[in-house]
């Protein structure tokens, strides 16, 4: 009875998880999509405590008290952590959050092969395909994820790492894994042998993998890995035999895999030469930056750049990561009221991959509530930048590198970027002349319409708002 009751509670979660989905994808709605989905979630958790009290061998009270310890520690941890992380660190809190999922879908491959194999004799050859691909799924998710983790974080360099011959290794993975699942099929006495091999293998593929991809692919990455991180859930389903966990990893594997298609797609790379990674690279070396002469850059102070917003009539600010790291967000939000009350047209242009986190900018500009119809995308912006009186480039800089798309040497070469240096005058605020996240100097530093406005880009803000 109540294994009939949880699956239809599943069903209902199921659609609040497509609902949540839905609403995500407007900014309007969003609030609403996470709500659904908390809401969705919280039925899960109660069906799941139902089903286990149900079908368990145990006595009830105590697999419910063995779940509720379970839920407390997760929750507590989950709780501290979500309260305590800076917006800067989500990336790199997604990253190792992915890792969890797919270090729990090696766990419940392996504890899936051990108990069933004890019972069930052979167990299916269906049965023990999805072991192996669950573990495997699973164990180049945890590795690659932590990789993704420690590059988010500055941990280890975001350069690639360009071993000799690394598709070849690769494949070589690849294909040993298909002759250890034929072993792990064919011959269930020695399976074990063949997926610990295998899990070897994986954990080793995942780290090589993330680790050949640098710079500006990360973002890619993250999605990526979120994809994988969805297939792992779905495939420790198949495993456990529950019908939400297939559809839920289902839902994130292929919106991981829609999002990677449309970084991709915002970066002007094909998804294979992100994996095949190296990107970034020239004859095995990071190509070098910074050692170019540029010229000499000019500089300005927060009086200066009041005086040119007061005469100014259109203005449009690129933030980006520094914005993030500076939490400008807020004297910013403040900048645009006044300018706007002062009847200057004020619009934001937001680049697809700016800050460490798909929709990072977005976030934070709703944060300190920007009104949504003047935040708009590259594509929509590019095109008024010649009517554009100032560019103020906030804590930007490979998104708004002309290099991109003038140097074809560039290590970012081929980016489409928001094209800021056709305005009449671009104000960079940042605190020294060091590269972004791809580590490519910039020229737009360097153009005859550019000045830098050294320091933090919050104090630097708040120094306008006060002159204004
Ligand atoms: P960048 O990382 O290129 O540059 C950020 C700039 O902000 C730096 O040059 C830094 O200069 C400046 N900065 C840092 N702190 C402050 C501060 N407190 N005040 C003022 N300035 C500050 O940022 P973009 O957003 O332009 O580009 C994002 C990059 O990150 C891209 O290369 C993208 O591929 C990558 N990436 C994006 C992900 C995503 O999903 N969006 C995920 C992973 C990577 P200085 O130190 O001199 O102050």
């Amino acid at each position: 009875m109540l294994t009939q009751l949880a699956q239809a509670v599943y069903v209902v979660a199921a659609i609040l998880f497509i609902l949540s989905l839905a609403g995500l994808s407007k900014q309007t709605s969003a609030r609403r999509g996470v709500t659904l989905g908390m809401v969705g979630m919280g039925l899960a958790l109660g069906a799941t405590v139902m089903l286990a009290a149900d079908q368990s061998e145990r006595p009830v009270p105590l697999t419910l008290v063995l779940i509720l310890v379970v839920l407390v520690v997760g929750a507590t941890v989950g709780a501290w952590r979500a309260r305590s992380v800076e917006m800067t660190q989500m990336p790199e809190l997604i990253a190792i959050l992915h890792s969890f999922v797919g270090l729990a879908a090696v766990a419940v491959g392996y504890d899936s092969y051990l108990t069933e194999r004890a019972t069930a004799g052979a167990g299916g050859s269906v049965h023990l395909i999805e072991v192996f691909l669950g573990v495997l799924i699973g164990a180049v998710t945890f590795t690659g994820s932590i990789v993704a983790y420690l590059k988010l974080s500055a941990r280890m360099r975001s350069a690639p790492l360009t071993l000799p011959g690394r598709n070849w290794l690769n494949l070589g993975a690849l294909v040993a894994s298909l002759g250890l699942l034929v072993w792990f099929v064919v011959d269930p006495a020695s399976g074990l042998v063949a997926l610990g091999i295998m899990t070897v293998i994986a954990l080793l593929l995942g780290f090589h993998m993330v680790a050949a991809i640098g710079g500006g692919d990360m973002p890619v990455v993250v999605s990526m890995l979120n994809s994988y991180s969805g297939w792992a859930a779905a495939a420790a389903g198949f495993m456990l035999g529950n019908d939400l966990l297939i559809v839920t990893g289902a839902l994130v594997g292929s919106s991981g895999a829609i999002l990677s298609y449309i970084m991709c797609k915002a970066m002007n790379r094909s998804f294979v030469s992100v994996i095949l990674g190296g990107f970034g690279s020239a004859g095995g070396q990071v190509a070098a930056s910074g050692d170019v002469e540029q010229g000499e850059h000019r500089e300005i102070l927060a009086d200066g750049v009041a005086d040119m917003l007061r005469a100014a009539r259109s203005v449009v600010i690129t933030p980006g990561y520094g914005m993030a790291v500076a939490k400008a967000q807020y004297p910013v939000a403040e900048l645009v009221s006044r300018l706007r009350a002062q009847g200057v047209n004020v619009r934001f242009g937001v680049h697809p991959v700016a800050g460490r986190l798909p929709g990072h900018m977005n976030v934070l500009l709703a944060e300190a509530k920007v009104p949504y119809d003047i935040v708009l995308e590259m594509d929509e912006i590019n095109d008024d930048f010649t009517d554009t009186d100032v560019v103020l480039v906030i804590g930007a800089n490979d998104t708004v590198n002309p290099a991109a798309l003038e140097d074809p040497n560039s290590p970012i070469a081929g980016m489409p970027v928001l094209e800021v240096w056709h305005a009449g005058q671009v104000i960079v605020f940042k605190r020294s002349m060091a590269t972004g996240y791809a580590g490519v100097q910039n020229p737009l530093f360097f153009r005859d319409n550019t000045q830098m406005l050294f320091g933090d880009a919050k104090d630097q803000v708040e120094k306008i708002v006060q002159a204004l």
